[in-house]
């Protein structure tokens, strides 16, 4: 299998190629020049095979043999799984009424990034190490990208990690996952500024070709398709569980980046039979002003209980349009200059109608999830975060033939969003046992000013010596 950017560059690339690389040089993103496909024999037989084996199944055909040969591919799947604190990786809760809950939140940080990362830390520090190189994984973070990708990286031999967030603007909870690792590869940065602060640092070092080559800058952020490709593995293992090849499944996902849902349409043009993707949005509803009307258009960001879907534009929506578009990419890319020129653009209405047969979205505001998340736990005992609600909220709202299992994904722990939690339901919600004491780690942090200059040289002076 080779990979393609939806803009169009010229090149074809092997997964480790665009692992490494992230962004494609045309500023497009990667896809997969095919998508692989599963017969329904091939579905039925995964009914027997637990989350790891699943993922052996699922991520085999997208990465190149002469990379990674397959015992070393179950190593790494094995190791990236093995930081879970339940067997099952994914838990499927029976909500009644034929909805499901599937809990991507047991993994080190909470939240479900970590199913992607976990694996992300293995798999670099395998590519790097096989070319025997070392990368410096440069990001900035709002909360949980950061902290997922600290947990990844820590104590990779091929990798330096340092994630800069806004200093005094971040929970405690996220802040503490990220200042409380103390290996010596790991460096979490509190900059004197605003997430666009940490943001636009980040960008200024990726475009100082000299210090990205010297350094080998790198990024795992949700524009990565390895970070895609280790998400689609979930939807197999969910919907199998709830009755998939013999019955349709629908989902319904909690979106800012839209990097989840994508993965969830990925598994769908691979033969996985889903009904629905269901869009879940927090007052910030660009994606779901574009389902509703055929236009994608950018305002302003408002804070909400549910933050990590606090976004303006999302990444991934690209790598849907390329498809919608029938991949072509000059109208894509024109297409994508125009919405950074003007903050806007809109879709053929057949386009919107073609996407509309898989696609529903709906918004809730902060207290429609509040709503939801008290009456989840008055009826059923059941604790779920906001970023949780959000999506059960959409899904309940927009399934469209109550015998089809609606999977809900649950996005966080509500331990990780405890102030929003305990509003809510007046109940505030316990660390699992082994983030217990997370509160009362010693912290590592430094402090720095939003100055270009002076967190360049304190990469310089922290990363391992470069040849
Ligand atoms: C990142 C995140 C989301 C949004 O996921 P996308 O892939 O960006 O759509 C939802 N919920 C939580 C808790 C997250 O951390």
């Amino acid at each position: 299998m080779k990979y393609i950017s939806t803009r169009g560059e010229n090149s074809s690339l092997d997964f480790d190629d665009v692992l490494i690389s992230g962004l494609a040089s045309d500023g497009g993103l990667y896809l997969p020049d095919a998508w692989p496909q599963f017969s329904g024999s091939g579905i039925s037989a995964m009914k027997n095979l637990n989350y790891r084996e699943t993922a052996f199944q699922v991520m085999r055909p997208f990465i190149n043999q002469d990379c990674i040969d397959n015992p070393t591919l179950q190593n790494l799947i094995d190791d990236a799984y093995s930081h879970f604190d339940c067997d099952d990786v994914a838990p499927l809760v029976d909500l009644g009424n034929n909805q499901w809950m599937l809990e991507l939140f047991h993994g080190p940080t909470l939240a479900f990034k970590d199913m992607a990362m976990q694996f992300l830390g293995p798999v670099f520090d395998c590519v790097l190490e096989k070319r025997g190189r070392r990368a410096t994984i440069v990001g900035a973070t709002s909360g949980d990208t950061g902290s997922a990708a600290i947990e990844a990286c820590r104590g990779r031999k091929a990798l330096d990690v340092f994630i800069l967030y806004p200093h005094g603007r971040v929970s405690d909870v996220q802040r503490m996952q990220m200042t409380t690792v103390d290996d010596n590869n790991v460096h979490a940065i509190a900059v004197n500024g605003t997430f666009d602060d940490c943001q636009d640092l980040v960008k200024a070092m990726f475009n100082d070709k000299p210090f990205r080559e010297k350094w080998n800058l790198s990024a795992v952020n949700s524009i990565n398709w390895a970070r895609i490709c280790a998400q689609i593995v979930y939807y197999f293992y969910a919907a199998v569980r709830v009755g998939a090849p013999e019955r349709d499944v629908a989902f319904a996902v909690p979106t800012g980046n839209f990097g989840n849902v994508f993965a969830g349409y990925a598994a769908r043009k691979m033969g996985l039979p889903i009904r629905q993707l269901i869009v879940g949005t927090n007052k910030n509803d660009i994606l779901h002003r574009f389902f509703s009307t055929g236009t994608m258009k950018m305002d302003g960001v408002d804070p909400t209980i549910s933050p990590s879907m606090d976004i303006q534009i999302s990444s991934n929506f690209e790598r849907l349009l390329f498809d919608l578009f029938n991949h072509d990419s000059e109208k894509l890319s024109r297409t994508m200059t125009a919405f950074r020129e003007t903050g806007e653009f809109s879709v053929d209405d057949e386009i919107l109608q073609t996407a509309k047969q898989l696609f529903s979205s709906a918004r809730f505001d902060d207290n429609q999830t509040r709503a939801l998340m008290a009456g989840l736990y008055l009826k059923q005992n059941i604790l779920m975060d906001p970023h949780s609600a959000v999506g059960l909220a959409a899904g309940r709202a927009c399934i469209k033939d109550e015998d089809t299992p609606l999977v809900s994904l649950a996005t966080a722990h509500p331990a990780k969003f405890p102030e929003a939690t305990e509003q809510a339901t007046g109940v505030h919600p316990e660390l699992p046992h082994h983030l217990s004491d997370l509160m009362t780690r010693p912290e590592h942090f430094d402090v720095l000013d939003n100055d270009l200059t002076a967190v360049q040289n304190f990469i310089q002076t922290k990363s391992e010596p470069r040849p």
